[in-house]
């Protein structure tokens, strides 16, 4: 049986040091400057919160809504987990971006012939028994790759030897049915800029592409409502996001 892959990041162990940026890009061929959001040449990046530094990068997420939205079919959720991305599928809509509910998906603005980027969780090194590159780059064990069952108990056994120490929540074992990518705190996620309210339910359910799938829509209102109000606002989100980055990479181009 293949065993699920993840990675384990426990943010009290995190010292900032942009190891894990500066692996990703060397793997990935990736322009190496430091960048402090994610972009189409940064597929990991650090954000900082009174201290505490927190990795952000694809999820992976168990059902990706990134994989249901997508009408051609560009996104695949393999068994060992990697969400990987097909640019020669892609027909540019964007709609993975719009529907991501941890805002990851990056669109290369500044290209003629423009894609989708973001981090493929080293699927070619996993394949071959290697971990990923950004949790062999760091220096601490603060990014620590494994079986998902297992990195789960290790997370439990960290709390429970230290009682106190964390807040009492593996992000990403439950928010939005699992993901790959899982953290520890010592602080509320909430301070960290964690999207807490996501909810266990996988994003696939809220999303109009799954309610055509859904044959008895009455007894579903709740969820169809909560899907319309949740896709209205991460379309707006999108929207103006999309006029910052157009902005950013205008500006690239007539430096
Ligand atoms: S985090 Fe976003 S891009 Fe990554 S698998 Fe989940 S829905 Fe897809
Ligand atoms: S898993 Fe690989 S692609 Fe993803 S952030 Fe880490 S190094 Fe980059
Ligand atoms: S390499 Fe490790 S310690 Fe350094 S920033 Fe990344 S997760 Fe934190």
């Amino acid at each position: 049986m293949i065993q699920k892959k993840a990675m384990l990041i426990d943010i009290s162990m995190c010292v900032g040091c942009n190891a894990c940026q500066d692996g990703c890009k060397a793997e990935n061929k990736l322009a190496p400057s430091e960048e402090k959001r994610l972009s189409p040449t940064a597929y990991t990046a650090l954000s900082e919160h009174n201290g505490k530094f927190v990795r952000h990068m694809c999820q992976h997420c168990d059902v990706p809504t990134c994989v249901s939205v997508c009408p051609v079919a560009a996104f695949t959720k393999t068994a060992e987990g990697p969400v990987l991305y097909d640019a020669n599928k892609c027909i540019g809509c964007r709609y993975c971006m719009q529907a991501c509910p941890f805002k990851v998906p990056r669109y290369e603005w500044a290209s003629t012939k423009p894609r989708v980027q973001k981090c493929i969780f080293c699927a070619p090194r996993i394949t071959k028994g290697l971990q990923p590159a950004c949790a062999e780059a760091c220096p601490t064990g603060a990014t620590k790759f494994g079986d998902r069952d297992e990195l789960i108990l290790e997370a439990s056994n960290r709390m429970q030897a230290e009682p106190g120490k964390y807040v009492a929540k593996i992000y990403g074992q439950k928010d939005v049915g699992g993901t790959s990518i899982l953290f520890i705190s010592p602080v509320p996620f909430e301070e960290l800029g964690f999207d807490t309210r996501l909810g266990d339910t996988p994003m696939p359910l809220l999303t109009l592409s799954a309610m055509s799938k859904i044959p008895n829509v009455v007894s579903m209102g709740g969820v169809m409502l909560a899907g319309i109000w949740w896709i209205t606002n991460r379309r707006a989100e999108v929207q103006h996001y999309e006029a910052s980055l157009k902005h950013d990479a205008t500006s690239k181009t007539q430096e």
